[in-house]
């Protein structure tokens, strides 16, 4: 019968739209994942012994002055950059090479591009 026919194509159809919606969300839901993960780590690195010595240690390297500016900063009132942006280079999160201090004004001031 025709319609049988017809009622499975539809079936199948709908089955086929279901799995493609679902790829769709898991594709976001990597996409946010991916987003915050490495920020959430970077933000916790940052805690750390290690990463509150590798800022004393550049904050030296740098001569307490911004690397973009070169105004004089405080290690305290600074922030870490990274270098490669955070967004199309999540594995970089904690990369020292990827990482330099900013004044605040620079850092803001390069989130906005
Ligand atoms: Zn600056």
């Amino acid at each position: 019968m025709a319609t049988f026919e017809h009622l499975v194509r539809e079936l199948l159809k709908a089955t086929k739209r279901v799995d493609h919606s679902l790829q769709q969300l898991q594709h976001k839901a990597t996409q946010v994942q991916q987003k915050y993960e490495p920020r959430i780590e970077f933000e916790r690195w940052k805690q750390t012994l290690g990463g509150r010595k590798w800022k004393r240690q550049q904050y030296k390297q740098q001569d307490g002055r911004c690397q973009m500016c070169q105004r004089p900063i405080t290690l305290k009132g600074s922030h870490i950059d990274h270098i490669k942006p955070l967004s199309r280079y999540p594995n970089l999160a904690i990369t020292s090479e990827n990482l330099q201090i900013l004044c605040v004004d620079c850092n803001l001031r390069k989130g906005k591009k």
